[in-house]
């Protein structure tokens, strides 16, 4: 079987090096791009191509990345967080020419508890407050996870009124994401946590196999499962 051509971007953080852990045999790693060579790469010649990219860094690597992909387009599967409204549309306008993953969080679990949320479709009577619990490393915060979770209840609600999540930062906490909705007589919580860093990796290994035979277009968790 045709190996899938993988290139890297953030392979010695701590996503990367899940992702080079998880990695099966229908990969082979092209590239492995980090703080110490990105620019280096950026200005090679005649670059061997990829099928695929996975990027796990920072969103301002991730802008100067997507002016590399718009000459040299590739397929995209990004897990960066904390990108701003700007970088999100920089995202979909790429995705114009290649196909491109953006999950915030790669794991089927929160899929699942996205697609939960549907249940609150008419029930105005709950006040909500999402809240969750990340490594003291976490860059962003509330996570985009949190984001996510919370633009989904807008949608599912009809409205913009679920509050700002809540955030701690402390240890070395994977993930925790708790939705919590309350009325006067009853309180209902639902809860995800990550148990590891290798679902994310295996979910973004499994969405660039995927992404790999989609045409040009933005797609997420719940375009996959
Ligand atoms: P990290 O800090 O451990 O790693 C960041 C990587 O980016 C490193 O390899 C670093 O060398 C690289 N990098 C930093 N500056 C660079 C530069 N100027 N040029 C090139 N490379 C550069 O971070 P992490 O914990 O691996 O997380 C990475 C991103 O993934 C974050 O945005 C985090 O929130 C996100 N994340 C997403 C998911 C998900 O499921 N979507 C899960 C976990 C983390």
């Amino acid at each position: 079987m045709k190996k899938i051509k993988l290139g890297l971007l953030g392979s010695s953080g701590r996503m990367g090096q899940e992702v080079l852990k998880a990695i099966s045999s229908n990969f082979e790693v092209i590239f492995e791009l980090d703080s110490k060579n990105f620019s280096q790469f950026l200005k090679l010649k005649n670059k061997p191509s990829v099928d695929v990219w996975i990027d796990f860094s920072q969103p301002e690597v991730l802008k100067s990345f997507l002016k590399y992909l718009k000459l040299n387009p590739a397929p995209i599967v990004s897990g960066t967080t904390g990108l701003s409204l700007a970088l999100e549309k920089e995202l979909e306008g790429l995705s114009k020419i290649t196909a491109v993953f953006w999950a915030p969080n790669m794991s089927i679990g929160v899929a699942l508890v996205a697609k939960a949320l549907e249940v609150f479709k008419g029930h105005q009577q709950y006040d909500f407050q999402i809240d969750e619990v990340h490594h003291k490393h976490k860059k962003d915060s509330p996570s985009g996870t949190a984001l996510f979770l919370q633009k989904k209840l807008d949608s599912v609600l009809g409205h913009k009124k679920t509050p700002a999540p809540l955030a701690t930062r402390g240890g070395g906490v994977f993930g925790i994401h708790r939705i919590q909705a309350l009325s006067d007589e009853e309180m209902i919580t639902i809860e995800h946590t990550a148990l590891n860093r290798s679902v994310f990796a295996k979910g973004a290994l499994w969405a660039a196999s995927q992404i790999t035979k989609k045409k040009p277009g933005f797609y997420t968790m719940k375009d996959l499962i």
